[in-house]
């Protein structure tokens, strides 16, 4: 639950500074003469400047929605996080007998992320497997 909670709290935050980007871009774009008199059309598609700069503010929301997913996919599912320490597993020769993975592990013990290489059938969603506690097994040791 704290998991996506995070992520809900991460979009709420891009969105809110893509929603302002997007408000200084209308408000401090000149405002187009009217074409006729009394009629005002939208500048989009009208107008060449603005067109771009919408596709520009359009690349940057894009960008901004991928960093945050990015960021949120290489997460500690328990703590929250960065992973650390990737390996490669797997063999891009030998895909039969174990495909090529990377797999991340949280500092703190909590799961490992193995995130598939090989994608033949469509994209594969990463497996997370969380672990128990380290610290269980060696107080249960000794309290003998
Ligand atoms: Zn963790």
């Amino acid at each position: 639950m704290r998991f996506w909670g995070y992520l809900a709290a991460k979009l709420a935050v891009g969105g809110g500074v893509a929603w302002s980007i997007g408000w200084a871009i209308n408000r401090w774009y000149p405002t187009p003469a009217p074409f006729m008199r009394n009629i005002r059309q939208d500048p989009f598609a009208h107008d060449l400047a603005y067109t771009l700069v919408m596709l520009g503010y359009f690349l940057l929301c894009l960008g901004l929605f991928y960093l945050i997913l990015r960021d949120q996919r290489l997460r500690c599912r328990t703590c929250l996080r960065r992973l650390r320490m990737p390996v490669a597993t797997g063999s891009w020769t030998h895909v039969l007998l174990g495909p090529p993975t990377i797999e991340y592990i949280c500092p703190y013990g909590h799961g490992t992320l193995k995130v598939p290489e090989l994608q033949i059938g469509g994209p594969e969603a990463p497996d997370w497997q969380a672990h128990e506690d380290i610290w269980k097994e060696l107080f249960s040791e000794t309290k003998r």
